[in-house]
């Protein structure tokens, strides 16, 4: 029968890309990055078939320098634009991002071989940070009153300047929400922005910030440039007035290094080899269900995706069953659509890491409970969601990370053990804890070391509280997003006092000596009547 009804979304095969994803957008796309007009090109290709995608200009150092200069001169007028004026931009974006989210999502799948249903967590997740800065910059960025140094003379206030011009480098994993979830915040907060988004989903960056220009940001405040860290990072670091940075550890150390060299400040988000426990108590059908949503979502490449899971003995062979049951029926492919479960990893390096990681297990003992093998009938980039027990300390996945859709399971049989071994690792980036009893699991929860902690989630909890901060403890980083300090940590504060009446000097007429006997007795009155 012939009908009218084109699906939109059709399963990828052989170079197919979704029809929304046509010559004119990729052009108009590309065409925001900061580069010469004669830029070389690279080209990236798309996860799922390997075929080519876009050509992207590559910038050089010299236009970097070249987007510096531009945004630090509309920074200036961005700065005095009203924060209830900013305001309207951030929500008219936000309207328009759910509007467009089919042509996002296709993007996002094309550049990162995700699926859907990862994809539009992004949506889900920019949605929500740009209402929470857009409702609540006014109240974090208002001037603050302070005590002042002598009572009712002293008159206080903390205010909050933009850091100036912000320099953001966002990773390929979650190529929407890190590029523009760092972002909206620093040009919330008056900052102008260049970003260096990497270059295999650089499009999607591309595509929020044409969204942003839409919605009503000036020319200018917001650039994007292109390029490998190696080339154009350390003109980034020369120009910047602060460095969001997120990526791996050994790359963040050597940011950190360079941001102390200028003495500027960085907010740094880093590796992880996140634990979940699964408690005595727990509900194993939701626990098998959090286990799934925990360990392959963006086959794996997720910061807070857990590779740890730690179960106690009395569930134990009851979960391990289930789990490994319900994770081989995971339906795994290329579909523009919501109908797999699992999809492709990012890019060669990342399918090279995995495949490494499992080999050198299952050669040194580890069994293989599902998965454990590349899917090359499905893409070039397909792994099987694996899971691994009898993992030892000389597997090298036992303790790096492997960045893909891998999980150890381990048995326990006290919580104190359980939680000392979800300690012993240099990162401490996120966690969660499943049991029936809140109580117990909101105790277990803060006793374990990383940034955020979810009790019966896998990490969309935590993540999700855009209101609480989040961020790596350890080697997993260096400040965090969200919240108040997401905000902040892109101003520079300000204390001004204005002292009325009488300073700290000793009045006309009164000596130093008669004056620190009154300063004391003030002082000593200023604590009996309880001051702070
Ligand atoms: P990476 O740290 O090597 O590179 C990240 C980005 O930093 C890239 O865009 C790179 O061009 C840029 N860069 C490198 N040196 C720089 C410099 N001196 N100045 C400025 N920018 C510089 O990470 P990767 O190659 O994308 O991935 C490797 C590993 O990193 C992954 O396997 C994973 O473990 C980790 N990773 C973590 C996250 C996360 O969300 N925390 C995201 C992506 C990757």
């Amino acid at each position: 029968m012939i009908t009218d009804d084109i699906p939109r979304s059709a399963p990828a095969r052989g170079s197919g890309l979704p029809p929304s994803l046509t010559p004119a957008l990729l052009a108009r796309l590309t065409a925001r990055v900061t580069a010469a007009a004669d830029a070389a090109k690279v080209t990236t290709n798309a996860p799922y078939t390997g075929a080519p995608l876009a050509d992207l200009p590559v910038s050089t150092p010299a236009d970097v320098d070249d987007a510096f200069a531009r945004a630090r001169a509309a920074q200036v007028g961005w700065a005095a634009v009203p924060v209830r004026e900013r305001k309207k931009i951030l929500l008219r974006f936000h309207d328009l991002v759910l509007e467009r989210q089919d042509e996002v999502l296709d993007l996002m799948q094309a550049e990162s071989g995700k699926t859907r249903r990862d994809a539009f967590l992004e949506v889900t997740d920019i949605a929500i940070t740009a209402r929470y800065y857009a409702r609540n910059a006014a109240r974090l960025l208002s001037p603050k009153r302070r005590r002042g140094a002598i009572p009712l003379l002293t008159r206080t206030a903390e205010l909050r300047h933009p850091k100036g011009v912000v320099a953001i480098v966002s990773p390929w994993n979650y190529p929407l929400s890190m590029a523009a979830g760092d972002a909206l915040p620093a040009l919330m907060a008056g900052n102008a922005v260049v970003q260096k988004p990497d270059t295999q989903t650089a499009g999607t960056a591309l595509w929020a910030l044409d969204l942003m220009r839409e919605a009503g940001l000036p020319p200018g405040v917001w650039q994007m440039v292109v390029g490998r860290g190696s080339s154009i990072g350390g003109a980034l670091m020369d120009n910047a007035d602060y460095m969001m940075f997120t990526g791996s550890t050994a790359t963040g150390r050597q940011i950190a290094r360079d941001a102390g060299e200028r003495l500027i400040g960085s907010s740094l988000e880093l590796g992880g080899k996140n634990a979940m426990l699964v408690l005595d108590d727990a509900d194993i059908d939701r626990a098998v269900d959090g286990a799934i949503a925990a360990c392959f979502p963006s086959a794996g490449q997720l910061c807070v995706s857990v590779e740890r899971l730690y179960v106690a003995d009395a569930v134990h062979d009851r979960f391990v069953a289930e789990f490994a049951a319900r994770t081989g029926k995971l339906r795994m492919g290329a579909a523009y659509d919501y109908s797999q479960d699992v999809g492709s990893l990012t890019n060669p390096a990342q399918l090279e890491t995995v495949t490494a990681h499992v080999d050198d297990a299952v050669a040194k003992g580890a069994t293989v409970l599902a998965g454990g093998r590349a899917r090359p009938d499905l893409g070039p980039l397909f792994y099987e969601p694996t899971i691994l027990t009898d993992v030892t300390p000389d597997m090298t996945l036992y303790e790096n990370e492997t960045f893909g859709p891998v999980v150890s399971i381990y048995r326990f049989s006290d919580v104190d053990e359980a939680i000392a071994r979800a300690n012993a690792t240099s990162y401490g980036l996120n966690a969660s804890v499943w049991t029936r009893n809140g109580v117990r699991g909101r105790a277990v929860a803060a006793r374990l070391r990383a940034g955020t902690v979810n009790v019966n989630e896998a990490f969309a909890a935590a993540w999700g509280s855009i209101d609480a901060p989040m961020g790596g403890m350890g080697d997993s980083g260096l400040g965090r997003r969200h919240g108040a300090d997401g905000i902040l940590k892109y101003t520079e504060p300000q204390t001004v006092a204005h002292q009325r009446i009488q300073g700290f000097n000793p009045p006309t007429g009164v000596s130093h000596e008669t004056w620190a006997v009154v300063l004391t007795s003030a002082l000593k009155v200023l604590k009996a009547i309880g001051s702070r």
